[in-house]
């Protein structure tokens, strides 16, 4: 890339190195943004730079918030006697999306993979346990990838409440292509899975 001077090899490189950015992505973007008036490259950066000063995970679910509570849970309108547990904020966005599910949702920001030796402890569990001591919780509907680390979990949490009694476990179908991530899911594919769940 020696043909470029530093500036923009250097540009070129940070937009690559973001998920799904191809080298010839990441220099269409730099020309684009080279091309765009200085004060709107500015409010771009700026955009960046707040959103990730500012979101920060609601104390409740830990979905993204830039409150100390969010939106969902929040809600007077939502259902507080259902959770779905779900891997993380991208697959919360597509059940959102559907516009369909009423409850609350727990965000685990990963699944128990001893292989890339992520334990229980490393994700958000202990704190899904705690959200349940209330008895105002009646369902958990465990809504984690159909991938080997998202069944893993899904029978670690059952196993977790299961002794705590009065909380059902629900598991969502496995109309979900083995391995597929959740957010990449039609709508109604979710929906499917979700009408479908099944005790766990
Ligand atoms: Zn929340």
């Amino acid at each position: 890339m020696d043909y470029y001077s530093k500036e923009i090899s250097r540009l070129i490189a940070g937009l690559s190195s973001l998920p799904g950015i191809g080298e010839k992505s990441a220099q269409r973007l730099a020309f684009h943004i080279l091309g765009m008036p200085q004060t709107e490259v500015e409010q771009l950066a700026d955009t960046i730079v707040s959103a990730r000063k500012n979101v920060r995970y609601c104390k409740v679910c830990f979905n993204l918030t830039d409150q100390e509570v969010c939106p969902i849970c929040a809600s007077a309108k939502r259902d507080r006697s259902t959770i779905m547990v779900v891997e993380d904020t991208r697959d919360l966005a597509a059940y959102e999306k559907t516009g369909e599910y009423k409850g609350l949702y727990h965000v685990l920001h990963g699944a128990i993979s001893p292989m890339q030796g992520i334990g229980p402890s490393d994700i958000r569990l202990k704190e899904l346990i705690a959200r349940l001591s209330d008895g105002e919780v009646k369902e958990v509907i465990i809504a984690t990838n159909s991938s080997l680390e998202g069944e893993t979990t899904a029978m670690y949490i059952s196993r977790l409440i299961k002794p705590i009694g009065d909380v059902k476990v629900t598991r969502i179908a496995s109309g979900v292509p083995v391995g597929g991530d959740l957010e990449y899911i039609d709508e109604v594919t979710l929906l499917r899975a979700l009408e479908g769940r099944r005790d766990l």
